[in-house]
């Protein structure tokens, strides 16, 4: 896959190791058959967005041993649904959303499910994730409840400006949540465009689709 080599790279000339970086497929509007297709080429870690297709590839894809993460905006009544079958959620972004998770069956039931506090870096209040200054005290609530294990903080890269700038922005966050979380270290950063950028700024979990993909279908 031209990507590993892209990833490679980038690694080596940040001084990192490439064994350092989660590789997270994202195959939103594709079919299960083109996970299927990537899981034979080893890829172990998918990404879904949204709830309803994520399910569905879940259970068409049971015989496969993937991790699923779900990186989308997470609706307050969709949280113990996605809780089922989710092993890592990268888009908890309040309290409430934790604290649903927590209460989930699966959790319920003895399951940890690791978890990413969302961080959004636009202007925008409607995209998801918590203004950076809230970040540290929602880690805080998190490590407070049994059940979640905290990973470290998320973003995407606002569509405006240097992607670069922002990854560096998010790499302050996590260490002021670190400060807190001593082991929440991981950085869930980088897309198809701009994952060289986020690996430069410490990123461990790359969510990466069309790169891998070509392009998205239309929505379906
Ligand atoms: C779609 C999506 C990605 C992957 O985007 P590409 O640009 O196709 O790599 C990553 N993260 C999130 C949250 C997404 O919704």
């Amino acid at each position: 896959m031209a990507v590993r080599e892209r990833i490679d790279e980038a690694a080596r000339a940040a001084g990192r190791s490439a064994d350092d970086l989660t590789l997270i497929a994202v195959t939103k509007f594709h079919p299960a058959s083109l996970l299927r297709e990537l899981a034979a080429l080893g890829l172990t870690d998918v990404g879904e967005s949204r709830h309803q297709e994520a399910r569905e590839k879940v259970d068409e894809l049971a015989d496969l041993d993937l991790t699923w993460h779900f990186i989308g905006q997470l609706q307050s009544k969709k949280a113990r649904q996605v809780a089922a079958y989710a092993s890592v959620i990268h888009s908890i972004d309040r309290a409430q959303l934790a604290d649903l998770v927590a209460t989930s069956e699966r959790v319920q039931a003895g399951a940890v499910i690791d978890c990413f506090v969302q961080v959004n870096l636009t202007d925008d209040p409607d995209r998801g994730g918590v203004a950076p200054a809230d970040a540290e005290p929602l880690a805080a609530h998190i490590e407070g409840l049994p059940g979640l294990q905290l990973l470290g903080v998320m973003a995407v890269a606002p569509n405006d400006g240097e992607p670069r700038a922002a990854f560096e922005r998010l790499r302050r966050v996590s260490m002021e949540v670190r400060q807190t979380a001593p082991r929440a270290s991981a950085i869930s950063a980088g897309m198809s465009n701009d994952f060289a950028e986020a690996i430069a700024e410490g990123a461990t979990h790359l969510r990466i689709g069309s790169a891998i993909t070509g392009n998205r279908p239309v929505r379906r």
